[in-house]
């Protein structure tokens, strides 16, 4: 019995046995199978997910050409109806006239209103036009004799300009200059200064030569005695104006107020009216042109003292143009280094045969008229 019953249990242990290893296997298979399925998943997951991207990407490619295409079609539009506006504009900006404006300078009419478009004629100062229209764009459409075109508004007015008077400059005839000999003016702006210019004149007085100088209002009324030196020596004095300004930045009335302050110091310091005036940088617009009632005398050989303030390079800059007859130089009184430059180069112009002279004698002997609300750059 005790056998049998041994027996039973140990069959009964194997049979567990032997389902427990059955389930074990099975899990693990399972298991397996769990985890095979499931890396699949991940890489059909991954597949299907790169897929999608890549999908995706064309997709979004597809879409963002497609957008392109959207955007370029409606630029176009808005760039149509962009020019579609501006045309609308051009035609209402233009607002019809009928009045007489004169030309203040030498300038084209146009066909249409843009400076690259054809020349259809050239007017200059003082010849009279029929405006039709004038636009907000800074244009006038004009008749002038059979032509019917378009004009910068800034070069008419309707104001009569003036007329370029010829100044006579009295010059010094005690002076030997002779005309058939090279001639070159030296000019200095910007003084009198205390320090430098003194130096220029007692260099030009040594030397028995003469220069230029356009001083301005604020440092003529400081040191008068200077400017009275510059003529006492037979140099030329003009203005460089009273306060220095960039006239082409300033009205009308502002520039003659300015010239009035320079014209009441000079005349104060010198006893005599005014004839020459050089504006600061040399600029002149139309309206500056128009308001200043004197030759406005710039120059064609600049030193650029101001800038180097090196005696070597000053020189330098002169010696670089080849013939300085009929030339203006320009230089400014305010600097020692130009001092030291003219202490050296007076002496060699002269040497090299130039005479010196003053811009009146410069333009006399070269056979220029001077004249009002004209700018010059030299009289080559
Ligand atoms: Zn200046």
């Amino acid at each position: 019995m005790r056998e049998k019953v041994v027996i039973f249990v140990s069959i009964l242990l194997a049979i567990m046995v032997f389902f427990t290893v059955c389930a074990t296997t099975m899990i693990v298979i399972d298991k397996e199978k769990v985890v095979q399925t499931a890396t699949s998943t991940l890489n059909d997951y991954n597949t299907e997910k790169e897929k999608p991207i890549n999908e995706n990407i064309e997709t979004n490619n597809i879409k963002k050409n497609e957008n392109k295409k959207t955007t370029q079609t409606e630029n176009k539009i808005i760039n149509d109806k962009a020019k579609e506006e501006t045309k609308n504009k051009k035609e209402e900006i233009y607002k019809a006239v009928d009045e007489k404006v004169y030309a203040i300078t030498t300038v084209h009419i146009r066909e249409k209103d843009d400076t690259k478009s054809t020349i259809l004629a050239t007017v200059n100062l003082g010849d009279v036009l029929q405006r039709v229209a004038v636009g907000s764009n800074g244009w006038s459409k004009i008749k002038y004799n059979n032509v019917v075109g378009y004009i910068s508004t800034q070069y008419i007015s309707k104001e009569k300009p003036p007329e370029k008077e010829k100044v006579d400059i009295k010059i010094n005839t005690e002076r030997k200059i002779d005309p058939s000999k090279p001639m070159v003016a030296l000019t200095f702006d910007d003084g009198p200064n205390p320090n430098s210019t003194p130096r220029i004149l007692d260099a030009l007085e040594k030397n028995k030569c003469v220069a230029t100088f356009f001083d301005l209002g604020t440092c003529m009324s400081k040191y008068p005695d200077i400017t009275k030196r510059e003529e006492a020596i037979g140099c030329e004095v003009g203005s460089h104006t009273y306060g220095h300004k960039n006239l082409d930045n300033l009205s009308k009335e502002q520039i003659l107020e300015d010239i009035k302050n320079a014209e009441i110091v000079y005349k104060n310091t010198l006893g005599h009216d005014l004839t020459l005036v050089r504006p600061p940088y040399g600029n002149a617009n139309s309206t500056v042109k128009l308001a200043l009632n004197y030759p406005l005398i710039n120059w064609d050989v600049d030193t650029e003292d101001w800038k180097s303030k090196n005696k070597d390079s000053i020189i330098d800059q002169v010696n670089k143009t080849e013939n300085l007859d009929g030339r203006i130089i320009l230089m400014h009184s305010i600097y020692n280094s130009t001092a030291d430059a003219v202490e050296e180069l007076i002496p060699q112009l002269l040497n090299e045969g130039y005479q010196l002279v003053t811009i009146s004698e410069l333009a006399k002997y070269k056979n220029i008229e001077l004249k009002t609300h004209t700018a010059y750059w030299g009289f080559k």
